[in-house]
């Protein structure tokens, strides 16, 4: 007979195979058979938009610093300024000024992604000092294609193309609030994601206690990654200075 467990939840007794991996689990199994997990995710991320949300933006913008998101985001804003692009945006007066001037792209996407590729250390340099990367045309008469472009800080960009005051400042004001959201990232993957045991040891009990916690309110409820539970560290600390001001 195949091995079988019965679900925390449902109390149902289900095949092994039910149940994801849990290497936390003294069975290496989870409590909650696959099915109760989906719903317990769900209700979780009803119940915590915010906490979802960010999540979903950081994962969004983590993916747009690589050189495959860089890519595609460059690529697309190629086609929306070009004549001959794929979805030229004439509605958008700023992007019209690119398309009056018969701007044409002779780039492939596999050039942008090589050229992309050989300036990338240049490009991270630029996110590290807060700077937003953009793709520029050195010479600003001649098209977009291989041997006519470098990356450069958009605030450089906008000074060089001559923009309107207005625009430029538009531009730049927008540019700091996506820094703003990405010091608020990088605050929260300096924040410590703690396992049970590292949550008891941290605040100095057993790990039952933490259970008890939990459930009557205490601490917070555990973040699911995947398969495995975590808490954040920051997110605990707050909980109880709530908790003991009360
Ligand atoms: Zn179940």
């Amino acid at each position: 007979m195949s091995p079988t467990k019965r679900c925390w939840d449902c109390e149902t007794v289900k095949p092994i195979e039910e149940f994801a991996n849990d290497p936390s689990k003294k069975d290496g199994k989870h409590g909650r058979c696959r099915e109760c997990d989906r719903v317990w995710r769900r209700e979780w991320r009803k119940e915590h938009p915010n906490e979802t949300r960010l999540r979903g933006r950081a994962n969004r913008a983590k993916s747009k610093r690589t050189i495959a998101g860089f890519a595609a985001a460059c690529w697309k804003r190629l086609n929306q300024r070009t004549v001959d692009g794929a979805h030229p945006r004439p509605e958008n007066k700023h992007i019209r000024v690119y398309l009056d001037q018969g701007i044409q792209l002779q780039i492939t996407r596999e050039q942008l992604t090589d050229a992309i590729t050989a300036w990338w250390p240049k490009i991270r340099a630029m996110w590290a000092a807060g700077q937003t990367p953009s793709i520029d045309r050195i010479d600003s008469t001649r098209h977009y294609s291989p041997d006519n472009i470098q990356f450069i800080p958009l605030s450089e960009n906008c000074r060089k193309s001559g923009l309107k005051s207005g625009r430029a400042r538009a531009i730049l004001e927008k540019n700091e609030a996506t820094d703003r959201m990405y010091e608020r990232i990088r605050h929260l993957e300096g924040d410590r994601y703690l396992t049970k045991s590292e949550l008891a040891a941290f605040l100095g009990v057993s790990l039952r206690t933490i259970d008890r916690r939990v459930a009557d309110g205490t601490l917070p409820p555990p973040i699911l990654l995947g398969q495995v539970r975590r808490w954040r560290q920051s997110v605990v600390i707050a909980k109880l200075e709530r908790h003991k001001s009360l």
